[in-house]
């Protein structure tokens, strides 16, 4: 069986702690391989090399980092169905699905290979007379990423990148689900040039987290997982005296005004509802339907639901693959169950779909009508292929709800009313905002976040956050006197 181990001071560790996990193939429900669990020992020797190679790295000139970043980048541009094939194989997102997570990591690279004009300070001459202030922004030292397995390649990326570009030594605990992604990015960055040290890769679970956690000399934890474990990432962390920014689950909802194009309203609902088996944490889960067009819009949907294609990701006529394993499927259908118990109107259940392929944890498409705010299918975070329509009559009512629910990640209106849509935008309290834009995932150049549970922090992840987290400020005052000049003066330095 295939064996996968740690990534240590630029070369692949084997573990010594004795304990491993499984690694399944979700599409056919085989083992594939096991992966090392790291204990607090191995981690804090793989973030002593780390620290060894951050007082070097933070030396290496900004071009020459920059270099290391393009030759990365036409790396990963050139290998990118490699890395796609990986997250197909061990996640179950269908390859073009995985290449778009891909390519959206690699948006991340290309915004670091900027990082000379990303790290630029200020300069304000003759603040006082003879005197210059400026700022400079300086990097952490060792930081480290702990990411979830529905993104095992673009939440790395999004995280590594700035951190490394920052003159950082990155420590990253991928999910033990799919961890193979890291290992071929630690083996890529290796091949860009990149110092030894500088990019580790620790698998484990909750050990090595606690580990990281208490560890003196990991200055910043960058995290995107589920609402409970982010807010224990968050507390733990910033408890020990760290940066931390924790990203958590959503509940994403898209709002359809009467007067939306109902086609392209219920293409987007299908697309944003269904990919990736609803394992997005940008993916619309609650439709909110206002006025007359909910009749007409689940019909649009449910007319839409037979031509999904279900199966193997490796298969390119698959649109849908598997969930991530049996016991995430189980829980998915107590959901479906729940919603039936409690009244929902089921237009199609996913557990009856038709052709579901024998082996793996397949699941079809759950169209549920008639939803309210107080059935757990609304309250809770599915994380699977279920999409809920909550009936409105107006606008404002739409918005109570959106505002009202625990999380704030991403939200879209479908609307042809330029002012509905900006009003929308205004009133809104989540941290990304779709116009006729199902899953508005910020480009690298802006910065990915949520409100309320869905972020713990203040601070966003990559684009121009990612490099305000992965830095610190410090600003110079600075004079050079004549010598003749001098004289002794015990009072508060004045600037007039
Ligand atoms: P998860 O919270 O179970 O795991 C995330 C990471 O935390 C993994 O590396 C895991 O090993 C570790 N972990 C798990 N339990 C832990 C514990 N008790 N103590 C310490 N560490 C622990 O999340 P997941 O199931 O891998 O990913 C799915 C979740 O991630 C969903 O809730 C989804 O919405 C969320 N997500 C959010 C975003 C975002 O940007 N907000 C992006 C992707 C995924």
């Amino acid at each position: 069986m295939n064996h996968i181990a740690h990534w240590i001071g630029g070369a692949e560790q084997k573990g010594t702690s004795g304990r491993v996990g499984p690694v399944y193939n979700p599409a056919t429900g085989e083992q594939i391989a096991e992966v090392d669990l790291a204990s607090g020992e191995e981690v804090s020797a793989a973030v002593a090399t780390a620290k060894e190679a951050a007082r070097a790295w933070r030396t290496a000139s900004l071009s020459k980092r920059s270099a290391v970043l393009f030759t990365f980048r036409e790396l990963l541009a050139a290998k990118r169905q490699e890395l796609a094939a990986i997250v197909t194989r061990e996640h179950g997102k269908v390859l073009a699905d995985a290449a778009g997570e891909v390519a959206r990591g690699l948006e991340n690279v290309e915004f670091a290979t900027g990082i000379p004009h990303l790290m630029k300070g200020s300069f304000s001459e003759q603040a006082a007379t003879g005197v210059d202030v400026y700022s400079i922004r300086q990097p952490l030292g060792v930081v480290a990423g702990i990411t979830p397995f529905n993104f095992p390649a673009m939440v790395p990326l999004w995280m590594c990148a700035t951190a490394i570009a920052a003159g950082n030594a990155f420590v990253l605990k991928p999910s033990e689900k799919d961890p193979s992604a890291a290992l071929w990015l630690a083996e890529l960055w290796r091949e860009a040039g990149l110092p030894a040290g500088v990019f580790t890769v620790v698998n484990g679970d909750k050990e090595a987290v606690d580990a990281i956690l208490a560890h003196p000399d990991v200055a910043a934890v960058s995290f995107v997982g589920s609402t409970p474990i982010a807010k224990y990432i968050y507390e733990t962390g910033t408890a020990q005296g760290k940066r931390v920014q924790a990203l958590g689950g959503a509940k994403n909802h898209m709002i359809v005004l009467p007067d939306a194009e109902l086609a392209a309203a219920a293409d987007a609902a299908i697309s944003a509802g269904y990919g990736a088996a609803g394992e997005r944490c940008m993916a619309i889960s609650v439709v909110v339907a206002v006025g007359e067009i909910a009749g007409p819009l689940v019909e649009a949907i449910a007319a839409r639901l037979p031509q999904i294609k279900i199966g193997d990701g490796t298969d390119p006529a698959s649109e849908m693959g598997p969930l991530i394993s049996a016991q995430h499927r189980d829980k998915v259908t107590g959901y479906i169950e729940s919603g039936v118990t409690q009244g929902a109107t089921v237009i199609a259940d996913g557990r009856n779909a038709d052709n579901l392929p024998s082996k793996g944890y397949f699941l079809g498409a759950t169209l549920l009508d008639n939803v309210t705010p107080d059935m757990t299918v609304y309250t809770d975070e599915i994380f699977g292929p279920v999409l809920s329509v909550v009936r409105v009559d107006t606008y404002a009512e739409a918005v109570e709800l959106v505002n009202a629910n625990e999380y704030g990640n991403g939200t879209a209106i479908f609307t042809r009313d330029g002012g509905a849509a900006r009003q929308f935008q205004f009133d809104v309290n989540a941290g990304m905002v779709g116009v006729n834009v199902p899953i508005p995932v910020p480009v690298a150049y802006y910065s990915f976040g949520g409100w309320k549970a869905s972020l713990f922090g203040d601070s966003h992840m990559y684009g121009p956050d990612g490099i305000q987290f992965f830095t610190r400020g410090k600003v110079v005052t600075s004079r050079w006197p004549d010598p003749g000049t001098s004289s002794i003066d015990l009072g508060f330095p004045q600037t007039r």
